[in-house]
């Protein structure tokens, strides 16, 4: 319309229309960079969500594997923490008996024995020594020999009290540690438990086993070294053996 306008001969001479050719012209340009501007927006428009794709991509590809790595560390840590326990068991426990080890009962003395003396409380000690152990690895073999502790061992957990900690000293010997207890209070648990260990049921090549054990108890003196206790309990032990086993003593 304005085109036709302009190329019109008739309007040559018109005031007006050099004015509007120019003005055209601007609006033309103008046109021109509003559709330029449009087509660049668009195409930026394009290549940013082109991008955050990209990106969106990346960052949940990173997230799974976070989520891989953090699942193997949990699995990690789990196994740590299984072999640890694995290995504090096998440092303080008894593989045969599964009761404490002498290790275990040698912390737990050192640890009773502050406490005893530092808030002046009883600690009473006991040793365990089978009877004519040795018979009955010779009559029975040495399996039923280890049957035999283990059930021993059996008797003596079962006949702890909550607070008492009892573990294998060594070969056919045991140990209970009584914290907050006198010598004479520790003496009735330890006749029940004399009383299960000689009642221990046991069969081996169709004969009966006869099973017992002797006690030798200490109550910790104030002031005594640990093993000084522990040698008043095994004086005390060898004199049960010697009055005829199957019983206990009280260290004097
Ligand atoms: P007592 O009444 O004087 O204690 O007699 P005993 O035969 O028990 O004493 P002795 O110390 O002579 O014998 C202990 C025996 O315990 C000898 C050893 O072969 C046996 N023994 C030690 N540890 C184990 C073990 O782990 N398994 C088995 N089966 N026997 C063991
Ligand atoms: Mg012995
Ligand atoms: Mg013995």
């Amino acid at each position: 319309m304005i085109e036709t306008l302009l190329a019109d001969p008739e309007n040559e001479g018109n005031a007006l229309r050099h004015p509007l050719a120019e003005l055209y012209e601007e609006y033309r340009s103008l046109l021109y960079q509003i559709d330029r501007i449009t087509r660049i927006s668009d195409r930026y428009q394009n290549v940013s969500r082109e991008e955050k794709d990209a990106l969106a991509g990346r960052y949940n590809k990173q997230l799974r594997q976070l989520e891989k790595i953090a699942r193997i560390s949990d699995r990690y840590q789990s196994m740590m923490r299984d072999l640890n326990e694995a290995l504090k068991d096998a440092s303080t426990k008894d593989a045969l008996t599964g009761i404490g080890n002498r290790r275990m009962l040698m912390e737990s003395l050192k640890a009773e024995t502050a406490r005893a003396e530092r808030l002046e409380r009883p600690l009473t000690i006991v040793l365990i020594d089978v009877d004519r152990f040795k018979s009955v690895n010779d009559l029975y073999g040495h399996e039923a020999g280890d049957k035999v502790l283990v059930r021993i061992a059996n008797a003596i957990r079962s006949g702890v009290r909550d607070y008492d900690l009892c573990g294998r000293w060594g070969g056919e010997e045991f140990m209970v540690i009584m914290p907050e207890v006198p010598a004479d209070e520790g003496a009735v648990v330890v006749e029940r438990m004399r009383e299960a260990i000689a009642g221990i049921d046991m069969v081996a090549d169709d004969k009966s086993v006869q099973i017992s054990a002797s006690f030798g108890i200490a109550e910790r003196r104030p002031g005594e070294r640990i093993s000084d206790t522990i040698n008043r309990a095994d004086a005390a032990l060898f004199d049960a053996k010697r009055n005829g086993r199957n019983r206990y003593e009280i260290a004097a």
